[in-house]
């Protein structure tokens, strides 16, 4: 990298304003730089199996927190991808025990949502890789509950959220929703005291 660029280090070790939060899955084959053709330093990344946003789970709250309150990213970014094993597996019975079965029944969730749909869909992968995509439309609603959020895009009218969907098999992204900042969700679900 010094050979290419003798200021590389220099300039990563000093700084880093990434507009971009992206959470995604932690599958080997799906590296957040090399998917979007990035640099160190562009994108802040949160990886988890299968790419979930859990209303109880500290650690992507802390990332989000620090993305949009402390970095002001500008974007966040939920990417799955097709043939993910995460999914797969929470469309069996398998009892992967306790830690895992907790995790995948986020998932299960999801599909119950959509069951009608999802049951229709005959083959397993098609199945599989639309449910990923109901998924991904899911966290990012799950963002979207957060008061994280919505207290930015009422003070300060970001970040956007983007639903995509990372195809291993031609390396294409397809974008599945979008959900720009001030976007109303159920009032349910809305804060008034932000
Ligand atoms: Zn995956």
């Amino acid at each position: 990298m010094i050979a290419e660029n003798p200021g590389y280090f220099n300039s990563l070790a000093h700084l880093q304003a990434p507009e971009f939060l992206w959470i995604g899955c932690s599958d080997s084959r799906v590296p957040a730089n090399e998917i979007t053709g990035t640099q160190p330093g562009e994108i802040f990344v949160h990886r988890n199996v299968a790419n979930l946003v859990i209303n109880t789970d500290v650690n992507v709250l802390s990332v989000l927190d620090y993305a949009v309150n402390h970095l002001k990213v500008k974007h966040v970014i939920i990417c799955g991808h097709y043939g993910c094993g995460g999914i797969k597996a929470a469309t069996t019975n398998t009892d992967f025990k306790p830690v895992l079965n907790m995790w995948l029944r986020n998932i299960k969730d999801v599909y119950r949502l959509h069951r009608e749909e999802l049951d229709t869909i005959k083959e397993e992968e098609t199945r599989c890789d639309r449910l990923t995509e109901l998924n991904v439309k899911e966290q990012i609603l799950n963002l979207a509950k957060t008061s994280t959020i919505q207290r930015a895009w009422k003070k300060e009218q970001r970040p956007h959220l983007h639903g995509w969907v990372y195809g291993l098999k031609d390396g294409i992204i397809k974008p599945i929703v979008e959900m720009n900042a001030g976007t109303h969700i159920d009032p349910l679900y809305e804060y008034d005291d932000l």
